[in-house]
């Protein structure tokens, strides 16, 4: 049998950066643990158009579309601020998501035990956090119609659909009780069930979902006591499954709960290819940031645990991925730290490089 194959698109900025450093801990798992990947690497965003004029080219969406994951480093920076808006970085990211047609955006919000001090909470509170949210991502307010701005008796009038068939809200449904399955079995599905037309759908439809994962513990929450509860009590959560606007916002806030951008890993996973695997896409949650760029100073375990992802839930090695969090768990807790992670202007940082030889080393020692 082939080796399972990823596509790795490290795009711009510190993407390249961060991205070099996942390679590294890819070759370790395969000297180390024998897992081998078919891996390829091309261009995206502003990388893409400076070679191809384009931010993806059709030959990388060929190969995106064949692979079993894709792997994204990020894309963007000032050089490319004043292209056309066809042309920019960006849309390079948004034709991939749309193209493999990549409807449940998983982002995890989890709080390592050493950096719960971070946290605009309590430490308390988000210590040992580890919650999944499940945005739909590609229909929804965002896309309904009719949609524009308009005139009605002289006055502009901008509207936006909220538009959700049954089909849309079950195959993200299905997704996160999938996850679900693969954690606590506890998910909580969330809309505005009391104002929303689209919601009481949304609600009908999770609910007969439910019935093929009766291990699952189904709860329905309002969207805006949602927002209420993931910071007033966050770790009362498993799997949460949304919408695209409110898991837009709710999303973001959770993740925000735990700290830096430098430590945010994220999936978007689409409909299962031949071969079982969902078509499937692993990015760090962070951009380029041109103000660090070539200094050595970006955290890579954004991206280095969106490859634990990858792990997880593309190549079914869960052990693995398992012993690549503990291996970054233990490297925080013994105080290792990128500049993102440090309030105190007197410790010292280390590189880029020099986070990921202490991830290398720990995953050693767990051998
Ligand atoms: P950004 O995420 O690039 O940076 C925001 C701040 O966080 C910066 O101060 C940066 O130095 C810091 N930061 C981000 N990642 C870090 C890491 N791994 N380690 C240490 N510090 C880190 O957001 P921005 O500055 O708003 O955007 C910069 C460019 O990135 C823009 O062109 C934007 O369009 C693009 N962008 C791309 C993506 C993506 O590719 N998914 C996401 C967001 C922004």
């Amino acid at each position: 049998m082939s080796n399972p194959s990823l596509l790795i698109l490290p795009g711009d900025g510190i993407g390249q950066e961060v991205m070099a450093e996942v390679r590294r801990v890819i070759d370790w798992f395969g000297a180390k643990r024998d897992l081998q990947f078919d891996v390829s690497e091309d261009l995206v965003g502003g990388a893409a158009y400076d070679k191809h004029g384009v931010p993806l080219h059709d030959d990388t969406m060929a190969k995106a579309q064949e692979v079993d994951a894709v792997l994204l480093g990020a894309v963007g920076g000032p050089k490319y601020d004043d292209l056309d808006f066809s042309v920019k970085p960006e849309r390079g990211l948004l034709r991939l998501r749309k193209e493999m047609d990549l409807f449940a955006n998983l982002r995890p919000a989890q709080c390592f035990d050493a950096l719960a001090d971070f946290s605009s909470l309590k430490p308390e509170l988000v210590a040992g956090l580890d919650i999944m949210i499940v945005r739909e991502l590609t229909s929804g307010v965002y896309f309904g119609e009719p949609r524009g701005i308009h005139m009605e008796d002289n006055m502009r009038v901008g509207v936006n659909t909220q538009r959700y068939t049954e089909a849309e809200i079950e195959r993200g449904a299905r997704a996160a009780f999938e996850l679900a399955m693969k954690r606590d079995k506890k998910l909580c599905s969330m809309e505005k069930a009391n104002v929303m037309e689209s919601g009481i759908l949304w609600r009908d439809v999770v609910t007969e979902v439910h019935a093929d994962y009766p291990e699952v513990e189904l709860s329905h929450m309002y969207a805006d006591n949602g927002a209420m509860q993931l910071v007033r009590a966050p770790k009362q959560f498993d799997v949460i499954y949304t919408d695209n606007l409110f898991g837009d916002i709710l999303s973001d806030c959770a993740a925000m709960l735990t700290g830096s951008l430098g430590m945010l890993p994220s999936a978007s996973l689409g409909s299962p290819m031949e071969n079982g695997r969902p078509k499937a896409m692993y990015e760090p949650v962070h951009g380029s940031a041109p103000d660090i760029t070539g200094q050595g100073k970006a955290n890579p375990i954004a991206c280095i645990l969106s490859f634990a992802m990858a792990l997880r839930y593309s190549f079914d090695q869960g052990e693995d991925a398992t012993r690549l969090e503990t291996a970054i768990e233990k490297v925080l807790a013994d105080g290792v730290r990128t500049g993102d992670l440090l309030s105190d202007e007197n410790s010292t940082a280390v590189s880029t490089s020099g986070m990921t030889d202490a991830i290398l080393a720990a995953l050693d020692a767990s051998l």
